[in-house]
């Protein structure tokens, strides 16, 4: 199974409960981003930019269960920055799923020993492991040697003390076919429970001509047809058609809307416009019409899962038969 049988309980129990109460917008994964500080400063990430000039003090322990109650999303992804540099990392965790949210813990495994030691294996928990490429291209990307074997040596001894540990890759203009697929053998080999992919977004604030543009990325997915029979991918078969240029999708930014250091992020988790104090403004004041529809330039080249995933859950929800594919997709059909 992709994804645990309950995420998708949580998920549709929440699209029915907005749905009778007439809520047509409303979160299914909060982003929360308790720090930006990171122990990494990785080529194509903006929070260690955005850390350097701010200076932001990390969020309090009552600050993101606040964000996780209001925002009633099911699913929290517990971001930064490096998540594992917040104090109240461990007392945050065991919150969350006591508040019966699904957590996914993102980190780039340089602290492992910490994250094992703070935490227990749960149904409710995954590990999520960001990887670039190869241990050149991985080393290089964060800007220092041994990142790739050290996030490597932490999967194998997660998975060991029985966490269930997933993966996340963001394609750029340099990531080749056979580096990936190199990759995705070992991720594999090694018994990782899901691998999600995703063009990278192209943040303004870095410099670097890095970034596939909407076309390059569906070439690239394209190409990479063969590969999904053969690994543990998470991206649902309607975002990956997405990807391939076989669907069209329009995004749906306040599905994975963003508590941070800063407030909370209009309009989504790639582009900032401003940052709102509580979430009902954000919910109330951002312009979502225009995101949606991708009028914004800086939607452009935009295919992130954080994005159009919810795209994909919106739609499946909508339409009892997509929903039944869906659920036999997450069983294990194609
Ligand atoms: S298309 Fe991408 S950048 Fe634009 S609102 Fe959606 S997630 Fe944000």
């Amino acid at each position: 199974m992709r994804f645990p049988a309950g995420l998708y309980k949580s998920l549709v129990s929440c699209t029915i409960k907005n749905s009778l109460r007439g809520i047509k917008r409303f979160p299914l994964v909060l982003m929360l981003e308790p720090t930006h500080r990171c122990n990494l400063a990785c080529a194509g990430c903006d929070r260690i930019r955005l850390n350097a000039e701010t200076h932001a003090p990390d969020l309090s322990l009552d600050e993101c269960i606040d964000a996780a109650v209001r925002s009633g999303a099911p699913v929290v992804t517990v971001t930064g920055g490096e998540p594992l540099l917040y104090g109240q990392l461990r007392a945050l965790i065991a919150e969350l799923l006591r508040l019966k949210r699904y957590v996914y813990l993102c980190t780039n495994g340089l602290l492992a020993g910490s994250l094992l030691r703070q935490l227990t294996p749960h149904p409710g928990l995954s590990l999520n492991f960001h990887f670039d490429g190869m241990e050149e291209t991985h080393d290089r990307v964060t800007g220092q040697k041994g990142t790739f074997r050290t996030a490597i040596e932490a999967i194998k001894r997660a998975k060991e003390e029985g966490f269930r540990v997933c993966t996340n890759t963001s394609v750029y203009k340099y990531t080749g076919m056979e580096e990936l697929e190199q990759l995705f053998d070992l991720l594999t080999r090694i018994g990782v429970d899901g691998i999600l992919i995703s063009p990278a977004f192209s943040y303004q604030s870095v410099k670097e001509e890095i970034f596939l543009s909407r076309e390059e990325a569906t070439e690239r997915f394209r190409a990479m047809e063969y590969m999904f029979p053969r690994y543990p991918f998470m991206g649902t078969p309607m975002y990956i058609d997405f990807l391939q240029g076989k669907k069209r999708l329009l995004c749906t930014p306040w599905g994975n809307p963003t508590r941070n250091p800063l407030g909370w992020k209009s309009p989504c988790y790639l582009v900032t416009d401003t940052y709102y104090e509580s979430f009902a403004e954000l919910m109330a004041k951002t312009d979502w019409d225009t995101y949606e529809s991708g009028r914004d330039s800086r939607c452009r080249d935009c295919m992130v899962h954080s994005g159009y995933e919810a795209s994909v859950m919106r739609q499946a929800f909508s339409n009892p038969y997509e929903l039944l594919k869906l659920l036999l997709w997450n069983l294990g059909g194609t």
